[in-house]
C-alpha cells in the first residue's frame, strides 16, 4: 500500500481563497503587524512570506523590523502601541527573540484578543478548558488537514509526539476537543515506537530528522509530519522517514508541502477571526 498524500499546498490555497472572499465583504481591511527583532535569516524568510500572504488576501499588513540590540522594554513599548492601535487586529512577534529579551514576557504582553499566534497564556488556558479563543497556527493547520483528508476523529486513537507550547500541547488539546483518545509522547516516554504504533492518527512535532521509522506506524494510520529539518546537503526533511511511513500509512503529509503552508494560512484565519470579534 502507498499512502494517499495530504496536499497541504492545495488545502492552504483553498483556505486563503476563502479568507480573501470574506475579507472582500467586510468593508475594512484586517490589520496584521509582524514584529521582527534582529536578522535571523530563517525568520526573515518566514516574516516576508507572512506579509506577502497577508497582502494577497487583502489585509493591511506591515512588518516592524527592530535591531538585534533592542531591549525588552523597547519591544514591550512597541507591543503596547500595537495593542492600543485600533487599526491593528493581529499582532505576531516572530520567535526566536535575542537572548536579552524574555519571550514569555513578550508573549504575555500581547493583547489576548490580538494574539494572532495564539501563544498568550490566556488563549492557551481557554484552549485547555474548552473555551473559544485564538489557537496556535500550526496545530490549527493540522486540524484543517485532518478534515480535508477525511479522517474520522471521534473515538480515534491519536498520538502526538512532542509537547512544545507551540505545537505538541495545543495539538493534543485540539484533538481532545475533537473527541479523539489522545496520548502525548516525548523525550521521557519509555517505548516511543510502541506508543506510536497504537496511533490511528499520528502527529509528529519533534524536530529530529526522520526519527519516526516505518515500523513505528500502524497499517492504515494517518500520519501528519510537522517537522521541518534542513540537512547538511540543503535538503528539507520531516521528522518522519517518509518513504518507509508511506508504505504503511493510509494517508501522510509530505515535507515540504504538508503542514508548512497551513501555518501561514491559519495565521491569516486567526487575524480575520480576531478582526471580526473585535470590530463587531
Ligand atoms: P521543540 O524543540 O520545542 O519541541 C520538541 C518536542 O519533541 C519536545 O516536547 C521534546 O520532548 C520532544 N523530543 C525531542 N527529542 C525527542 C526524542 N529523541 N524522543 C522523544 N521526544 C523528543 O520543537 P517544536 O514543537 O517547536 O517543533 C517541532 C518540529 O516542528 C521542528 O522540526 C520544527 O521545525 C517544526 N515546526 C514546523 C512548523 C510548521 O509550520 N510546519 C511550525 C513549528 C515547528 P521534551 O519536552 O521531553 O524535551
Amino acid at each position: 500500500m502507498t499512502a494517499r498524500i495530504i496536499d497541504g499546498k492545495a488545502v492552504a490555497a483553498d483556505l486563503r481563497q476563502r479568507i480573501a472572499a470574506r475579507v472582500a465583504t467586510l468593508g475594512y481591511r484586517p490589520g496584521l503587524r509582524v514584529v521582527r527583532v534582529g536578522d535571523d535569516p530563517a525568520s526573515g524568510v518566514y516574516v516576508r512570506n507572512k506579509d506577502k500572504a497577508a497582502k494577497e488576501v487583502g489585509f493591511d499588513s506591515a512588518t516592524i523590523a527592530l535591531p538585534a540590540t533592542t531591549t525588552e522594554a523597547e519591544l514591550l513599548g512597541v507591543v503596547a502601541q500595537l495593542n492600543a492601535d485600533p487599526a491593528v487586529d493581529g499582532i505576531l512577534v516572530q520567535l526566536p527573540l535575542p537572548p536579552q529579551i524574555r519571550a514569555d514576557i513578550v508573549i504575555s504582553a500581547v493583547a489576548p484578543e490580538k494574539d494572532a499566534d495564539g501563544f498568550h497564556p490566556l488563549n492557551a488556558g481557554r484552549l485547555a478548558s474548552g473555551q473559544p479563543g485564538l489557537v496556535p497556527c500550526t496545530p490549527k493547520g493540522v486540524m484543517h488537514l485532518l478534515a480535508a483528508s477525511g479522517a474520522v476523529l471521534p473515538g480515534a486513537r491519536a498520538v502526538v509526539l512532542g509537547r512544545s507550547n507551540i505545537v505538541g500541547r495545543p495539538m493534543a488539546q485540539l484533538l481532545l476537543a475533537a473527541d479523539c483518545t489522545v496520548t502525548i509522547v516525548h523525550s521521557r516516554t519509555r517505548d516511543l515506537p510502541a506508543e506510536c504504533r497504537r496511533a490511528e492518527i499520528l502527529v509528529v512535532a519533534v524536530g529530529r530528522p526522520e526519527m519516526v521509522r516505518g515500523d513505528w506506524i500502524a497499517e492504515g494510520a494517518t500520519v501528519i509530519d510537522v517537522g521541518i529539518n534542513r540537512l547538511a546537503d540543503g535538503k528539507l526533511v520531516g521528522d518522519v522517514a517518509y518513504a518507509e511511513a508511506a508504505a504503511r500509512a493510509e494517508a501522510i503529509t509530505p515535507v515540504p508541502g504538508g503542514v508548512g503552508p497551513m501555518t501561514i494560512a491559519c495565521l491569516l484565519e486567526n487575524t480575520l477571526d480576531a478582526a471580526i470579534a473585535r470590530r463587531k
